[in-house]
């Protein structure tokens, strides 16, 4: 990150970089594909699954998720942040908490209201398709749409920093806003707090149909 004191870095923004127009067709036609799944027809699906898979989403993801842009990630040393604490073991809480996170927070990014995708969902895509729904080891094995829209949980107070697992502190989050800020603080990135802003709710599920 590039450490600045422009004053255009405290204008307020709610996250790194809005989502791009691809975010929301490759959710709309993973949807798609999960109808067609719970419809039990997979060559549909398998299509649908394969359009979702775009290079667009890796490049979006790439400019915020690694540390390249000055335009987008300013950073500012702010006086009394908690400092890093180099040994502390990252836990995260129960699935059951993390799941009544998304359900609160309506399955959306609380950065930039980026749909966001159920694991479980995306596991059992894999299992019925596994060449269209591709999930390898490295990040250029894995399919781009289910990548980028995979929930996270994020801290606001990072763990690293001293912070906790509390509903407080916990919100949801796509992978970009998640690892695009790493181990700084709202303040220091110059990032509003979700939690000043509503939750997107609408009928948006998170692909859970596909695994209730
Ligand atoms: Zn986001």
């Amino acid at each position: 990150m590039q450490l600045t004191e422009d004053p255009k870095f405290y204008e307020p923004r709610d996250c790194f970089l809005a989502p791009i127009p691809d975010i929301f067709a490759a959710a709309n036609l993973l949807s798609r594909a999960v109808d067609a799944i719970l419809e039990k027809n997979l060559t549909l699906a398998e299509d649908l699954i394969m359009q979702a898979d775009m290079s667009a989403l890796e490049a979006h993801n790439g400019k915020i998720a690694t540390y390249r842009s000055r335009e987008i990630h300013r950073v500012r040393l702010v006086p009394g942040a908690p400092p890093t604490m180099k040994d502390r073991t990252q836990r995260m809480p129960s699935y059951k908490v993390e799941l009544s996170i998304y359900e609160r927070d309506g399955w959306h990014c609380r950065f930039c209201q980026s749909p966001i995708t159920s694991k479980e969902a995306r596991k059992k895509m894999h299992l019925l398709l596994p060449m269209a729904a591709r999930w390898g080891k490295a990040n250029s094995e894995k399919h781009r749409g289910l990548s980028i829209l995979e929930s996270t949980l994020d801290h606001l107070l990072p763990h690293s920093r001293g912070g906790d697992n509390s509903l407080e502190n916990l919100v949801a989050a796509c992978g970009p806003c998640q690892f695009g800020r790493g181990n700084f603080t709202l303040e220091e990135v110059g990032l509003n707090n979700p939690f000043s802003r509503p939750p997107i709710n609408d009928n948006w599920d998170g692909l859970r149909r596909l695994v209730k």
